[in-house]
């Protein structure tokens, strides 16, 4: 029947007809969404690059890749793929870990280098008045003036982050909030969250949005906002690709700064790194000569240099031995990472600003690593890892990642545990911590996080490699993130999961707890042959 659809779908593809009946005994029904602008593709090479993920963790062939030429065309599919019964799945640029964009036995839709020029990016500005109570004016309680406008972008949302970036720039214009690798598509990290140093102030990426084109799994093309079929809105944000694809973001701009002034510091104290981070975050709603744009940080357990791919910033220039810092013992340190961006109207200002912020931190005094380079270098910095590593063989290995949304009230046990505990000196990756404000999360959006105030994300970013040491290894990776969940689960840490790869139901339930009730009732209501992404394992297709 499967195989059949295909046939009928390239039929229409090459010669545009609608088919009633097609081969004996097996009824087609009716196809009339028309031909697809783009291309329907079985070439070996189109399938087998869908197979796979960034992760490199498992392999999953679906029976076509459809690059689309239009929205038309995606909505076609899911109407066929209804009648016929196969998945669906958008594939962003497959930077997933573990198969979340696979289609086993069915179409993955190729959203990233689409075919065409009808999805040609498109600036507007909308009255600030009425966003009062969104997180687009910084939060519920945030006041406009009737005057005020907002500027934002309409993309495709299989474009990328890095060419919304280069775009908006042209018009002196940017996207608030960022993950830290640009190369991820628009609907890939509005399907999870989206977050980088900037969500402490701005709230991730998914309450940026004003407004989605979204084609539900029943294949029906909806316009949603806020105000407007809120109920899709709020389930495709952060939604794993389970309601609908997304094929129309409109994003929040502000003026795009110049340079960024980026900065770390160590701590080798867990509690006073903590409690500086924290600091940093509260000020989310001073103006933004009294606070920083961005803030991170990371640990650093590997004895020698500090060398993982994401600290070139330390070497060559100024290489930090961690048993050269006073009280380190040897062991763990903490790396605050921050910024300040700014332009020629703030240059003047920018020092005493940023030595006054300084200033109320405690960390390791003769710590301070500073650089100062282009806004889009600084948002585009992990790509020049990403370069270095392929040029030597680094980056398409198997990728064990672990992100956890930790929250504040545990996150002490947690390092003592983990970071000081079953890491053992070894990380195979940078280890990211960094703390963001819960009251910028949309409650009504479809992601879960931890039950307070401030949570952590704690992101574990490995690297298998088959030869060298067994702290290497893929199995021993995977087993070091089996005993940190299990050490969590039997602490009572109440862990979320981010980017999370459940392969059972059950877990899916425990993840999302109390929302499960209005997670499947949106299934119920969007997808109800539950045909759409179909590797995230949440739920069994009803076919
Ligand atoms: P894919 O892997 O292609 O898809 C992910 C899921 O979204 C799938 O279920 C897919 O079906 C669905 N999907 C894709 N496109 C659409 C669409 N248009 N409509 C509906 N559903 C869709 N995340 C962060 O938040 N912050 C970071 O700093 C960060 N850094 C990263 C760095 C690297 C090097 C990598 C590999 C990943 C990073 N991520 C980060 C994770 C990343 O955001 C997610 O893996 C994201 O899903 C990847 O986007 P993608 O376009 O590759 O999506």
């Amino acid at each position: 029947k499967l195989l059949l659809t295909f046939v009928v779908c390239r039929l229409i593809s090459t010669v545009g007809l609608a088919i009633d009946n097609y081969g004996a005994g097996h009824p087609v029904r009716r196809i009339d969404q028309g031909v697809f602008n783009g291309e329907l593709s079985y070439d070996t090479s189109d399938i087998e690059k869908v197979s796979v993920d960034f992760g490199l963790l498992n392999e999953a062939k679906p029976l076509g890749v459809l690059h689309p030429g239009s929205t038309n065309d995606i909505a076609s599919l899911l109407k066929t793929a209804n009648i016929n019964g196969f998945s669906v799945s958008a594939r962003g640029h497959g930077h997933s870990i573990n198969g979340q964009a696979h289609a086993t036995n069915g179409v993955v839709i190729e959203m990233s280098g689409s075919k065409g020029n009808q999805f040609r990016s498109n600036l507007g500005s909308l009255p600030a008045l009425g966003y009062e109570n969104t997180f687009l004016l910084g939060g519920r309680n945030s006041k406009s003036n009737d005057s005020k406008r907002i500027p934002y972008v309409d993309v495709w949302g299989g474009e990328l982050w890095i060419d919304v970036l280069k775009w908006t720039l042209g018009f002196g214009l940017s996207p608030k909030s960022w993950t830290d690798y640009l190369y991820l598509s628009v609907g890939g990290t509005l399907s999870n969250a989206g977050i980088s140093g900037q969500a402490f102030n701005h709230g991730p990426q998914i309450s940026n949005v004003f407004e989605l084109d979204v084609v539900t799994g029943k294949g029906e093309l909806v316009t949603c906002s806020k105000k407007k079929n809120s109920e899709l809105f709020n389930g495709v944000l952060g939604g794993l690709g389970q309601f609908g694809i997304i094929t129309r973001a409109r994003i929040a701009l502000e003026p795009a700064p110049q340079r960024v002034r980026w900065i770390r510091v160590l701590y080798s104290n867990f509690s006073t790194f903590t409690n500086d981070q924290e600091y940093l975050i509260s000020l989310h709603g001073k103006p933004s000569s009294e606070k920083f744009d961005y803030v991170e940080g990371f640990v650093i357990v590997d004895e020698g240099l500090i060398n993982n791919w994401r600290s070139s910033f330390f070497s060559p220039k100024n290489p930090v031995k961690i048993s050269s810092i006073n009280g380190s013992d040897g062991g763990v340190l903490y790396c605050l990472e921050i910024t300040r961006n700014y332009d020629d109207s703030t240059a003047n200002s920018i020092d005493q600003e940023i030595e006054a912020l300084l200033e109320k931190l405690d960390f390791i005094p003769s710590s301070v690593f500073t650089t100062d380079l282009p806004y889009v270098d600084f948002l585009d910095r992990v790509h020049k890892a990403e370069l270095k590593l392929r040029s030597k063989g680094l980056w398409e290995v198997p990728h064990p990642w672990l992100n956890l949304l930790v929250p504040k009230s545990r996150i002490a046990d947690f390092d003592k545990g983990v970071f000081k505990g079953i890491l053992g000196n070894k990380t195979s990756g940078p280890i990211l911590i960094y703390p963001m404000n819960k009251n910028k999360w949309d409650d009504q959006s479809s992601v879960v996080t931890p039950n307070e105030d401030i949570f952590y994300l704690v992101g574990l970013l490995r690297s298998a490699l088959d030869s060298g040491e067994e702290t290497q290894k893929l199995d021993y990776l995977k087993d070091q993130n089996r005993q940190i969940l299990k050490f969590c689960d039997e602490s009572g840490i109440r862990v979320k999961r981010y980017l999370p790869g459940y392969k059972t139901q059950d877990e899916w339930k425990a993840h999302f707890g109390d929302r499960w009730g209005q997670f499947l009732k949106r299934k119920n209501e969007f997808d109800p042959m539950r045909i759409l992404a179909t590797g995230q394992h949440i739920f069994k297709p009803s076919f």
